[in-house]
């Protein structure tokens, strides 16, 4: 059962490059609810379990290294249907391929490098939102 919510980072890239407000108000523009919120930084050890479905592949590393680098901003979103609509908003991995008026079109430098994250499953929302927010910090 969809849970109407999702789980989003800025990445590293995203809070460098002084973009925290502009996604924040893409996010919010797009019918987004914030529920929960924080600047934190992800440890070496949160990153791989967070990708680990990628670990075999050959980017892991560079991942990793990356998304460890500086802060990142987490937050919970509400929305109907909310982990489709925001991969929708998001646009694709590759901001080349990133439909025009998606985030990663408009903040994303690279494919390795792409500004936000979204989860891919209700499932996974839960257990990402879960990871960084308390029962008490989800509003
Ligand atoms: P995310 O899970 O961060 O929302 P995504 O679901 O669009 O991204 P995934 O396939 O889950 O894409 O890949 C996770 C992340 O790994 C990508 O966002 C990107 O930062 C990195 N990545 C994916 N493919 C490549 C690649 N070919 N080269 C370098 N980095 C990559
Ligand atoms: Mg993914």
């Amino acid at each position: 059962m969809a849970t109407n919510r999702t789980f989003t980072m800025i990445k590293p890239d995203g809070v460098e490059n002084g973009h925290i407000g502009g996604i924040l108000n893409m996010i919010t523009e797009g019918g987004f609810k914030i529920v929960s919120l924080k600047l934190t930084q992800l440890t070496v050890a949160d990153a791989q379990q967070f990708y680990a479905i990628h670990s075999a592949r050959p980017f892991f590393g560079e991942l990793v290294e990356f998304m460890t680098r500086g802060p990142i901003v987490a937050a919970i979103l509400e929305k109907e249907n909310a982990v489709e609509d925001f991969r929708t908003l998001i646009g694709a991995t590759n901001p080349a391929d990133a439909a025009e008026g998606t985030i990663r079109k408009k903040y994303a430098k690279s494919i390795g490098e792409n500004a936000v994250h979204g989860s891919d499953s209700d499932e996974n929302a839960a257990i990402e939102g879960a990871f960084h927010f308390s029962g008490r910090e989800q509003f």
